[in-house]
């Protein structure tokens, strides 16, 4: 991101990136019901500074309209299916990816995306490593045109949460949201989410001005003065990002050395509205119904003092999302799963791509890999169970 960007005045609230999304600021409900919602469970995104957020529009988190079933263009009218060949769980770029050489292969994937679709480039600002985009691009805006494009070939997308699986006998099942859907194959492609500090003052202000997701709750900090935790690429980028937003932003980070890139480091330490604490952690989040301080702990010395602050984002990592398949498939020392020849997971037919196995590399670009390697690993093996025929060396 340049200097002038950063400058900006922040036109890009974040949008829908799945279209119709609106965010109304002076509602009482999110849901028409006269409930008010629950912070969103893996970015802690409300609004920090007054009521709740009502977020009205398509099958994204927190719908108050019909899930959205995609198709080729035919939407909502469109038929439910439950069944598919493959079923793909998660809606990263591994997972869109596998969809849209899945469905370009016939084989009409079903996508069970997650209530907050998308996966992890949705909570970043601008992506400038993606190749084939020179000027750089929003990660919600990439994951928009990878979702219209999966739907274009007749992938059909469920914005909901698997709840549990069972891997047992084909058809595999997997349920979401009270429906069973049945695939003769699976993908998993459900990445990895943020990990939070895991105190309570930063869990109890989740939402109420504590953040993992700067994208969708920057605009909200705008002339304040926040901070970021972390010292690796995700911090130094969400601090450059929040400063379109906020008066100042402070970087804690625990030690004095940076996990981050280089040009990440020299972008985060040479801007004027950062200041950055080394040998820093956070010892509690002040406030009582909204971020109001920090306490910081010194890491060398166990010194503590405060600070007035109005915003913490949360930027430490992420942890792969595989609870579900625990009982199924195997995980390593770190909790990812573990693949086998490529793409295999011990069981035959189920297929693994993207950050949910892969903790060297982490990018979209190879997520995207991944799910096409999986695509056609699993259309080799269906063709090979006989499940479908041998028509499709042509469709990748
Ligand atoms: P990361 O590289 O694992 O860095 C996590 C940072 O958080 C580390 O500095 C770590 O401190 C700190 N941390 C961890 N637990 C903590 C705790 N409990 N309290 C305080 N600090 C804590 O994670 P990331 O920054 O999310 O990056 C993940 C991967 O994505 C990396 O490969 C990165 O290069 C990539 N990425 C790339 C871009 C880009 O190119 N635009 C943007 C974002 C991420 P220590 O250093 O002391 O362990």
């Amino acid at each position: 991101m340049s200097d002038d960007q950063a400058d900006r005045e922040p036109a890009s609230q974040p949008a829908s990136p799945f279209g119709g999304l609106k965010i109304d600021f002076g509602a009482t409900s999110a849901n028409g019901n006269g409930s008010v919602p629950a912070p969103d469970a893996s970015t802690g995104s409300l609004n920090p500074f007054g009521g709740p957020i009502a977020i009205i529009g398509t099958g994204a988190a927190g719908a108050a309209e019909p899930l959205k079933v995609g198709g080729d263009g035919r939407g909502p009218a469109q038929r439910h299916r439950t069944e598919s060949k493959v079923l793909i769980v998660g809606s990263g770029p591994a997972g869109l990816t596998a969809a849209i050489y899945a469905a370009r292969a016939n084989l009409e994937p079903i996508v069970i995306a997650g209530s907050t679709p998308g996966g992890q480039l949705m909570l970043t600002s601008e992506v400038e490593n993606y190749p084939g985009f020179p000027e750089g691009i929003d990660g919600p805006e990439l994951m928009r045109r990878f979702r219209e494009q999966a739907e274009r070939f007749g992938t059909q997308l469920v914005d909901v949460d698997i709840e549990r699986v069972d891997f047992s006998s084909r058809p595999f099942r997997i349920w979401a949201r009270g429906t069973e859907y049945r695939g003769q194959s699976v993908i998993i492609a459900t990445g990895a989410s943020a990990i939070w500090l895991d105190i309570e003052s930063e869990q109890r202000l989740r939402g109420r001005g504590v953040s993992a997701c700067a994208t969708c709750d920057g605009f909200f900090f705008k002339d304040r003065e926040i901070a970021v935790v972390g010292g690796g690429d995700s911090a130094m980028e969400e601090s450059i990002y929040l400063t379109k937003f906020a008066r100042k932003v402070h970087l804690l980070h625990r030690r004095d050395d940076f996990r981050a890139s280089k040009i990440m480091i020299d972008r985060a330490l040479e801007h004027p509205k950062i200041e950055v604490h080394t040998n820093t952690e956070v010892d509690e989040v002040l406030g009582k119904s909204k971020v109001e301080g920090l306490r910081l702990r010194d890491t060398r010395t166990g010194e503590t003092s405060e600070l007035p602050m109005e915003g913490l984002f949360i930027a430490i990592g992420h942890k792969p999302n595989t609870d579900v398949f625990r009982d199924w498939l195997e995980v390593d020392q770190k909790g990812y799963l573990a693949v086998h020849d490529h793409t295999r997971s011990r069981i035959d037919g189920v297929f693994i791509a993207g950050d949910v196995h892969d903790h060297r590399y982490r990018q979209a670009v190879t997520a995207a890999g991944d799910g096409c390697m999986a695509a056609i690993d699993a259309e080799r093996w269906l063709e090979a169970e006989g499940i479908t025929e041998a028509a499709t060396a042509t469709a990748w």
